[in-house]
């Protein structure tokens, strides 16, 4: 048997470490690589969202080098996740693809159907080493993320323009090639210190911008053209909602254990849609909104793929949100003809515009901390 599994963000380092540990053979698709992207979007229906083409770009990729099981994590909610599971494997076997397909249904998981879908493959694999595998994976995730958000905080602040930006660049070539929990926690570590060793100017007094809205585009930066890395050279502090690791609490640590903690952006969410779920993470962006709002950044992006219902509708709060808090949010819909200049001027004239009314106003506190983000 072999693995493939699509990208989403840096969710690959830790997926990599799972199925290391568990000595299972895989084959993992190129990083942001647009020959695989191109296929997806010649094999998709034309007005399937982004994250759809390029998951099919993914699949494509892995079957053709030599996979046979597809490991996927669709859903069964109101938007189209509903039957993208189901689409994504029709259109391979008319393709004339044979394989295995695991399909967690990630909005109803429970134990039982990770069991259900996920044992036959794990047979003959001790408990402990499952285990040991899950838990180094789980920690994984949320090490990643923290290196992230140290980049983010890093890249508004250094003295050398580019430093962060150079140590993430190793630290992803170095994570794509390595194998196995042990290479991939000094991979970790090592950039962990090297950004903390980054000299950072304390006159800094960077903008703060909140990211919100559909999770795959927010996280994966080969569709979102690097917003935070783009934001950040523009002089900004950058916080990310749709992080990696809030997907997975939300999926899979909220879904197993046995008492649910407090949504607290569905619940901010809902002064202006009562309701808790309008499909993807439409009601969370809502909330996310209101909270980063309520915090006192100086603005927030929205971003979404060209026709992402869920998001659509998150939308229409945000003219109640802008006017009680006078936080401009700006809107940014994705697709495959999105060109990078254009978008890169959108993002400097929203950040110039927010520097202007940062800099009338007095320095001020702000209240979110990365390691609890909104969400
Ligand atoms: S949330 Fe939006 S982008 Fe994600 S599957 Fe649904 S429609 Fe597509």
């Amino acid at each position: 048997m072999k693995i493939t599994f699509p990208h989403m963000g840096n969710t690959y380092i830790a997926v990599k470490v799972l199925l290391d540990g568990l000595g299972l053979d895989y084959y993992m698709p190129p990083v942001a690589d647009r020959a695989t992207f191109e296929r997806g979007i010649e094999n998709s229906p034309e007005f399937m969202c982004l994250p759809f083409k390029t998951i099919m770009g993914n699949f494509l990729d892995g079957l053709d080098h030599g996979a046979d099981t597809i490991l996927f994590g669709g859903g069964a909610g109101q938007c189209r996740l509903s039957y993208y599971g189901d689409l994504h494997k029709e259109i391979l076997h008319s393709l004339g693809y044979e394989f295995n397909y695991i399909n967690l249904q990630l909005n109803h998981l429970t134990y039982k159907e990770i069991m259900d879908k996920f044992g036959p493959f794990i047979k003959g694999i001790s408990k402990a080493t499952v285990v040991k595998a899950v838990t180094e994976s789980a920690w994984t995730v949320f090490a990643v993320d923290g290196v992230y958000a140290k980049a983010a905080h890093v890249r508004p602040r250094e003295v050398k323009h580019g430093s962060a930006d150079g140590i993430m660049q190793h630290f992803e070539k170095r994570v794509r090639t390595e194998n196995g929990f042990g290479n991939i926690r000094d991979a970790i570590f090592e950039a962990k210190r090297a950004l903390e060793a980054i000299e950072l100017d304390p006159q800094a007094n960077p903008l703060k911008i909140g990211i919100i809205g559909e999770i795959f585009i927010a996280s994966e930066p080969f569709c979102n053209l690097e917003i935070e890395k783009k934001l950040g050279n523009m002089g900004a502090d950058v916080y990310n909602t749709m992080s990696v690791s809030m997907w997975i609490k939300h999926h899979f640590i909220n879904a197993i254990l046995p008492i649910h903690g407090k949504d607290h952006a569905v619940e901010a969410a809902q002064e202006y849609m009562h309701i808790d779920d309008v499909g993807g993470h439409g009601v969370n962006t809502i909330g996310n909104a209101e909270l980063m709002c309520r915090n006192g950044l100086d603005g927030i992006v929205h971003i979404y793929p060209f026709t992402c219902m869920p998001e659509i509708i998150a939308q229409s709060a945000f003219h109640d949100i802008e006017k009680k808090y006078d936080i401009p949010i700006m809107t940014l819909i994705v697709d495959e003809m999105t060109a990078e200049a254009g978008y890169i001027t959108r993002l400097e004239a929203f950040t110039d515009m927010l520097r202007m009314r940062h800099d009338r106003q007095k320095p001020q506190s702000y209240n979110v901390s990365r390691s609890s983000r909104a969400g």
